[in-house]
């Protein structure tokens, strides 16, 4: 501003004067009311040397003053619109907090902000007051004591908003309301205490004249509108037609609310559906899975929920909610209501069992109101059932049945691909002839004993056994027979050894246990009592029978070996001596002289 000064005095170009009070209001916006109003006292005294020279004083200070006035406007209208501003954006952050508040309490914490906010402005449309608010409107129009909105609760009506007093108004189950919405047309009576109709309602003032609109959505009642005087026939057709016209516009209001309703009840159904259909995808393992269907069963609606795992006949019930806990868990489903949706292949939903004579379920299961039984199906084989029961009748709508059945066919394909996970890891570690770990598992078990045992300093031992003279069993009864040996030998090992031993086919017919734990004492023992339990079975073949032995060597860490190989190999060497020794025995590697 001062520069300006200056190089209106340097050119002479006198005109410039004019862009002062732009030049005063734009610094005032930058830099505030006390700094240019000082500066503008300064502009005057540019022209120092005309005042010096004998101009006059008056001009240049009322040019000055009118400078300092300029800044101390436009800094007034600089802070007012700047407050302004803060304050409609601390009240859009007041805003968002409130919806984001609000949004929280109803469990919508994962949702956009977005959605939080349109949420908000839905939830601000508060349909009682937009409806009183009408009723009172509706009372002035048609000079009525009191308007109220019915609607139907049960075989009724309550009220659902009025211009009196809440209390004040009590329904009978019988009357002019009851007949509007029978006939679904208005019904009006200008002397109904003189004709003794009742109207549907009392309150505490006389009812002499009164209108019933029905408030219909479509085909379905979604009301009715009560218009209701103490004067004898109070309401005229105007009055009758001003009433039907609100009744419309009620209507309205209710539907865009059931709307409402229904559009955020489906988001969070369908978000809640995506993230549980998201967590039964994402396990191989049917326990883990049966578990987050259920969970999310309960979810969909408060309920009991049993989950049986289909085995050929029968089922065992491998997820329940709530009491009684059913005794034993593999049951038959026949005789019960909930084996219809197995014979009929598909859900059923059972709204109201209270009259049923047939049991809902295979064991007790105190008081059921209505059941829902989905049996689970993947390429026409029944995987499984699942039921849900409540006490109370109608538990389930449309929409939550239909959300069971999205997760349950979600459920049924992850049960299937975890059944051939099972098969297919099942096949990759057993043996197919004996049903015991093959090989490779050995070793990789084996492997996993040394690491735990270096850890925990506990010793493992391992047996190695080998059937005697086997090629003669093979040579005499054929390879078949071999085979049944075999299997049989296999059987008898799993059922003498402890529960934490791990057995396997070393190949042929030896066969190898690890023995966590065991010292070499422990495991003569176990050895001693497989060899035995061996040794006393007896096989026959074309009305000959026969009995096999066994020579097992045993070897222990860290007794005798410091690592898997080392073990291995002096099992071997226990083995050879056992078999030298004569067979149908059990060698401790530290005890070959
Ligand atoms: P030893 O007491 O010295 O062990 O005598 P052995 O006859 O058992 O001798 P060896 O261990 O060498 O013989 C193993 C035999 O086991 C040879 C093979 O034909 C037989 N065999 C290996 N695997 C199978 C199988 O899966 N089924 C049948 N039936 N026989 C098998
Ligand atoms: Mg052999
Ligand atoms: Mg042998």
């Amino acid at each position: 501003m001062v520069m300006l000064g200056g190089l209106i005095l340097v050119s002479q170009l006198f005109w410039l004067r004019l862009l002062y009070f732009p030049v005063v209001i734009l610094m005032t916006a930058f830099y505030g009311m006390t700094t240019v109003v000082p500066v503008s006292f300064l502009v005057p005294f540019l022209s120092l040397r005309s005042l010096l020279s004998g101009g006059t004083l008056a001009p240049d200070a009322a040019f000055a003053a009118s400078l300092v006035l300029t800044a101390a406007i436009s800094s007034a209208i600089t802070d007012r619109l700047r407050s302004q501003r803060e304050k409609a954006i601390s009240s859009l952050d007041e805003i968002k907090d409130n919806a984001r508040s609000i949004a929280l309490e109803e469990g919508m914490e994962s949702l956009s902000s977005d959605e939080i906010m349109s949420h908000y402005f839905a939830s601000l449309l508060r349909t009682d007051e937009e409806i009183r608010e009408m009723l009172l409107t509706v009372k002035q129009a048609v000079f009525a004591d009191s308007v109220s909105l019915l609607v139907p609760q049960g075989n009724g009506f309550a009220l659902r908003c009025t211009t009196e007093e809440k209390e004040g108004i009590i329904i009978s189950d019988r009357g002019v309301i009851y007949d509007c919405v029978r006939g679904r047309k208005i019904v009006a009576s200008g002397d109904i205490a003189e004709k003794k109709i009742e109207p549907g309602y009392i309150k505490d003032g006389k009812i002499a004249s009164i209108i019933a609109v029905p408030v219909t959505e479509g085909t379905v009642t979604a009301g009715v509108l009560a218009v209701d005087s103490a004067r004898f026939q109070a309401f005229s057709e105007t009055e009758k037609n001003t009433a039907k016209m609100f009744g419309e516009h009620i209507a309205r209001v209710l539907e865009r609310e059931r709307i409402y309703m229904r559009i955020k009840r489906d988001t969070f159904g369908l978000k809640m559906l995506t993230e549980e259909s998201s967590s039964l995808v994402s396990s191989l393992n049917i326990a883990v899975i049966v578990k987050n269907l259920c969970e999310g069963a309960e979810k969909i609606a408060p309920c009991r929920v049993f989950f049986f795992l289909s085995e050929g006949d029968e089922f065992s019930l491998i997820y329940h909610t709530g009491t009684p806990s059913p005794e034993g868990t593999l049951f038959t489903l026949k005789g019960t209501l909930v084996d219809m949706a197995v014979e009929n292949r598909q859900h059923i939903y059972l709204s109201d069992v209270t009259t049923y004579k047939v049991p809902v379920m295979p064991f007790k299961t105190g008081d059921v109101g209505s059941v829902f039984t989905i049996p689970m199906f993947y390429e026409n084989n029944l995987l499984g059932l699942l039921v849900m029961l409540s006490e109370n009748k109608g538990f389930l709508d449309t929409f939550q049945t239909d959300m069971m059945k999205v997760m349950c066919n979600q459920a049924s394909t992850s049960i299937a691909n975890a059944k051939l996970h099972a098969a297919i890891e099942k096949m990759a570690t057993t043996d197919g002839l004996t049903g015991l770990f093959n090989h490779r598992v050995f070793q990789e078990r084996l492997a996993e004993e040394f690491r735990r045992m270096n850890r925990f300093a506990d010793p493992v031992s391992l047996l190695l056994t080998d059937i005697d003279y086997f090629k003669k069993v093979n040579d005499t009864y054929g390879h078949p027979v071999g085979d049944v040996v075999l299997k049989d030998v296999s059987r008898t090992i799993g059922q003498t050894i402890r529960n934490i031993d791990i057995a396997a086919r070393y190949g042929g017919e030896e066969f190898a246990v690890i023995l966590p734990g065991a010292g070499g004492e422990g495991a003569r023992n176990i050895a001693e009592r497989l060899r035995k339990a061996v040794m006393d079975k007896t096989f026959s073949s074309d009305g000959r029978s026969f009995r096999v032995t066994v020579s097992i060597g045993i070897a222990t860490s860290p007794a005798d070996a410091a690592n898997k190989e080392e073990l291995i190999e002096k099992a071997d060497q226990a083995l050879y001596h056992a078999k030298h020794n004569g067979r149908n025995q059990s060698m401790l590697w530290s005890s070959i002289k």
